[in-house]
């Protein structure tokens, strides 16, 4: 996990992840704090991980993730 905070900057704000600025400027600090999960997921490690439905190859965000898209979008 990353350690993420959120500066203000003239009128706008800012992610940053362990002090580095992320792209995207927030409007308010609202806006930036809604923005966290996104971040955060976007700076998740991913991993090459087998679909447990049909075995192709696919890029895992993390341990919830399983199953490639078709094959997720095909069990709803
Ligand atoms: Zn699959």
């Amino acid at each position: 996990m990353s350690d993420l905070s959120i500066v203000g900057l003239g009128g706008s704000y800012r992610v940053l992840a362990d002090g580095r600025a992320q792209p995207g400027h927030y409007t308010s600090a609202g806006n930036a704090i809604a923005a966290l999960p996104g971040v955060q997921r976007r700076l998740r490690p991913i991993t090459r991980r087998a679909c447990l439905c049909c075995g192709q190859p696919f890029n895992s965000f993390g341990p919830g993730n399983r199953l490639c898209r078709p094959c997720k979008e095909g069990v709803e």
